[in-house]
């Protein structure tokens, strides 16, 4: 029997809530542009962010490291941008949650969650550049036919397919920070690693229905699909016992040793 991975189950419990905080702080950054306090404005030319003012000329500094940061950050741990900030990945546990609990109302809530959260991103992307009182005036002033107006419709039809239709496969196959990482990926990057060799695993499949994405997680959670989420982690260690799951979070040269 393989020896457990005792570092990655350790530090897993606290990593899974860093990464639920900056989930929260995703979709704070969200409503916070819809309430213009996340914003940028041209006359005068000004931002802010979460009320706090801030120098433009900063974003042309702050904006390239925190690009290197995530890839950096990515090398080493995976696809974190993707379970830790994207609004996808947080929509996809949701509805996961109410929808593999096979619980009654599932289907309304899945779609209430659909249109909330399209409408929330398509007034967070419009707002952080054009005002309130100026959306709103524009459509007083040309109603239906407000450019405005018709930008806002477009844009909530994107979402809404986006996450009403297409949903995980868009994270899966055509998410441009996804494909980059898989051709990024090395043998240290951290992956979700399933110890079959334990022997332990009682073919419940908790872990596939926990999955955001669907995987199948016993064979392909080492890999380019998996976010490094940890929900399957979590579940198996529900279902076998804490620490006992047979579920973990590894580098991949440590897995790969470890299966052989
Ligand atoms: S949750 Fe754990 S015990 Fe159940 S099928 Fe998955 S790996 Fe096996
Ligand atoms: S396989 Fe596990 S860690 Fe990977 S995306 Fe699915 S639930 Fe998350």
């Amino acid at each position: 029997m393989n020896e457990p991975c005792l570092t990655s189950d350790k530090r897993y419990p606290g990593t899974m809530r860093v990464r639920r905080v900056t989930q929260a702080v995703s979709i704070l950054l969200l409503v916070s542009m819809v309430t213009e306090l996340t914003c940028v404005r041209f006359s005068p030319l000004r931002c802010q962010v979460f009320g706090l003012p801030f120098d433009l000329r900063l974003l042309a500094v702050l904006i390239p490291m925190l690009v290197m940061g995530i890839v950096l950050a990515s090398f080493r741990y995976g696809r974190v941008f993707c379970s830790w900030w994207c609004p996808m990945h947080i929509f996809l546990e949701g509805i996961g949650w109410t929808g593999r609990q096979k619980q009654p109302g599932r289907g309304a809530v899945t779609w209430a969650g659909t249109v909330l959260l399209s409408a929330l991103i398509t007034l967070a992307v419009i707002t952080c550049f054009v005002p309130w009182s100026m959306q709103l005036s524009a459509v007083r002033e040309h109603g239906w036919s407000s450019t405005l107006l018709m930008v806002d419709t477009g844009l909530f039809l994107v979402f809404f397919i986006l996450f009403g239709f297409v949903r995980q496969r868009f994270s899966l196959y055509a998410c441009p920070y996804g494909l980059i990482m898989r051709l990024f990926k090395t043998d240290t990057t951290r992956v979700t690693f399933y110890d079959a060799d334990a022997g332990r695993c009682i073919d419940c499949g908790a872990c596939d229905r926990a999955c955001p994405f669907e995987l199948d997680v016993r064979q392909e959670s080492t890999g380019d699909l998996c976010t490094n989420c940890g929900l399957c982690i979590k579940t198996c260690n529900g279902v076998l016992g804490p620490d006992k799951g047979v579920i973990s979070m590894r580098q991949e040269a440590e897995g790969a040793s470890a299966s052989s």
